[in-house]
């Protein structure tokens, strides 16, 4: 109940989706959005952008020391990615399960790394890991005025 009742008093989740630079040179931007669109969250930032180094590093930063960090810093500037912030109750963890697991190997088909990908280095999308995340990550990818506040049309017919 308590949880319940912070949840409801903070209002809807949000999350930070990207479309990795392989996902991007590979034209799968329009596909992943899709899947977002269609399962009925709410879009409220979105934009294609050059990632600098820092701003690589800070994102992964709880990855800091792990082998693989250089490379990752590497991939996610080389080209651009596309960013979104989407909005809906339960989005963090429902955004996670329609991307799949880290290994697109391992990820069930079905899922965007289960059916547009093969590798760990080259997996396509990132999702928030939580709620917290999915502000820290927002906030930091995003300036001011880039998030619209809005209703969609369809608002009546995805909530009884
Ligand atoms: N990654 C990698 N090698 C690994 C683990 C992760 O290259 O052994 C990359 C991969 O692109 C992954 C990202 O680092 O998506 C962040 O890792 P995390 O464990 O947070 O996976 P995610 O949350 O993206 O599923
Ligand atoms: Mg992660």
């Amino acid at each position: 109940f308590l949880p319940r009742l912070v949840a409801s008093m903070e209002g809807p989740e949000e999350t930070y989706i990207m479309v990795k630079p392989d996902g991007v040179q590979r034209g799968l931007v329009g596909e992943i959005i899709s899947r977002f669109e269609k399962k009925g969250f709410l879009l409220k930032g979105l934009k294609l952008f050059q990632c600098p180094k820092d701003l690589a590093e800070e994102h992964y930063k709880d990855l800091k020391e792990r082998p693989f960090f250089p490379k990752l810093i590497e991939y996610i500037t080389s080209g651009p990615v596309v960013c979104m912030a989407w909005e809906g109750a339960g989005v963090v963890a429902s955004a996670r399960k329609l991307i799949g697991a880290t290994n697109p190997l391992q990820a069930e088909p079905g899922t965007i790394r289960g059916d547009l990908a093969v590798q760990t280095g080259r997996n396509v999308v990132h999702g928030s890991d939580s709620p917290e995340n999915g502000k820290r990550e927002i906030a930091l990818w995003f300036k001011e005025g880039e998030i619209c506040e809005w209703v969609p049309a369809q608002a009546p017919w995805l909530r009884e």
